[in-house]
């Protein structure tokens, strides 16, 4: 009889064995430079985020205890869906205890009989959270919107649709076609989800996200979100019509049986929130220092995404020299992420590099000088290279 237990190891563990290095669950060192994390604006370390945790952990304690619905609301919590449903340009909004359920959360509005057309490059929890719902599902090709307009017209014009994307996307840092998406949800009687946990707080004038960068207010039909990225928090977010909220509130089973954001965690996304209205410059700071790291290493010869965000992807190729590209930097002092399947296809395996607002210059040139020597000595662009055996 067959051992649940018996699983075949995922591919990468035997390229960890293979090449000796481990770069996952790996504490950072502290005197790296810290290139791999999503707190675009550098608020977790914030000393007014901190102070507001501390208060509120010291005003209502450390945990919740309880869901939302129950137990767990707090004023806090209150003050930032309202907050956000004004910020975020929506009639209502609803915290949830992290950005993954709130995407869990989207399956919800998925019955039978509906369709749900998915970006094949989604993050996993929005997949998920297809996955979760009911009806028919659809992936279509990576931002092609000739593919998604084929199948909204393939499906029974009858059943409810809704087109899910996220917003920024994470591994290549490149945005949603949003205007092709909006005139084919209209087309076709959709509703747009956008996952905004990347550029919420970090596009358009005011980092409202994507919907503002584009020039579209109100493009979207449903926002979901995360506080663990720009607002240097933990917790995630769904905002649109009063009425869907509502619906969700009751509904999602991710919602309602899972302990509600902390204190800590909801008063470090308020003064976030402050911070995100009233502190442009920090936007600005981390796209001049995307743009650096950018023009940079494609000067060097490093294939990177032709996007400009803060998200910048350096395409190695296969994971075993992926995994030594990322040894060689972590050596050099900087923490990078490897990206290796099956976060992505096979071959295409990348180093993500992530800037910060708060990196000095200095800082993003030892990113830079560490990519060169690095790169040299594995071969990966012209210089003097010793080929690395890969
Ligand atoms: N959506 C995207 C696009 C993400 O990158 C992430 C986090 N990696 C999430 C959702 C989940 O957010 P959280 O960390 O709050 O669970």
């Amino acid at each position: 009889m067959a051992d649940i237990f018996d699983k075949k190891p995922i591919a990468v563990i035997g390229e960890m064995a293979e090449t000796g290095v481990s770069p996952y669950y790996r504490t950072a060192e502290p005197n790296a430079v810290m290139a791999g994390c999503n707190d675009y604006l550098g608020l977790a370390t914030d000393p007014r985020l901190i102070d507001a945790a501390t208060t509120a952990t010291a005003r209502y304690g450390t945990s919740c205890s309880g869901s939302r619905i129950l137990n767990g609301t707090l004023p806090l919590h209150e003050e930032l869906e309202a907050r956000l449903a004004a910020f975020l340009g929506c009639e209502a909004a609803l915290v949830t205890t992290t950005g993954f359920q709130a995407n869990l959360a989207v399956g919800t509005l998925l019955g039978p009989g509906d369709a749900a057309f998915s970006d094949m490059a989604n993050h996993a929890s929005l997949v998920d959270g297809v996955q979760l719902g009911q009806g028919t599902r659809f992936r279509y090709r990576h931002g092609d919107l000739a593919h998604l307009r084929r199948l909204l017209a393939a499906a029974a014009p009858d059943a409810g649709k809704l087109i899910v994307t996220d917003g920024m996307f994470s591994m290549e840092g490149d945005l949603c076609p949003l205007p092709g998406l909006r005139e084919l949800a209209d087309r076709y009687g959709a509703r747009l989800v956008v996952d905004g946990a990347h550029d919420i707080g970090l596009l358009g004038a005011r980092g409202s996200g994507v919907a503002e960068h584009f020039g579209m207010p109100g493009a979207v039909d449903l926002l979901s979100g995360t506080f663990s990225k720009c607002f240097g928090s933990l917790g995630g977010l769904l905002a649109g019509p009063a009425r869907i909220v509502e619906y969700l509130r009751y509904s999602a089973r991710p919602v309602l049986f899972s302990a509600a954001m902390s204190p800590a965690s909801a008063a470090a996304a308020l003064t976030a929130l402050d911070i995100i209205e009233t502190e442009p410059a920090r936007r600005e700071r981390v796209f001049d220092h995307a743009e650096r790291l950018h023009n940079g290493l494609r000067a060097l010869g490093f294939a990177t995404a032709p996007s400009i965000t803060p998200v910048v992807p350096v395409h190695i190729g296969r994971s075993r020299l992926c995994l030594r590209m990322w040894q060689a930097l972590h050596d050099a002092g900087v923490h990078t992420n490897a990206v290796v399947t099956p976060a992505v296809p096979r071959g295409r395996a990348l180093i993500r590099v992530t800037p910060q607002a708060t990196h000095t210059d200095e800082q993003i040139t030892r990113i830079l000088d560490a990519f060169a020597g690095c790169g040299r000595r594995l071969g990966l662009v012209a210089g003097r290279a010793e080929r690395a055996e890969h």
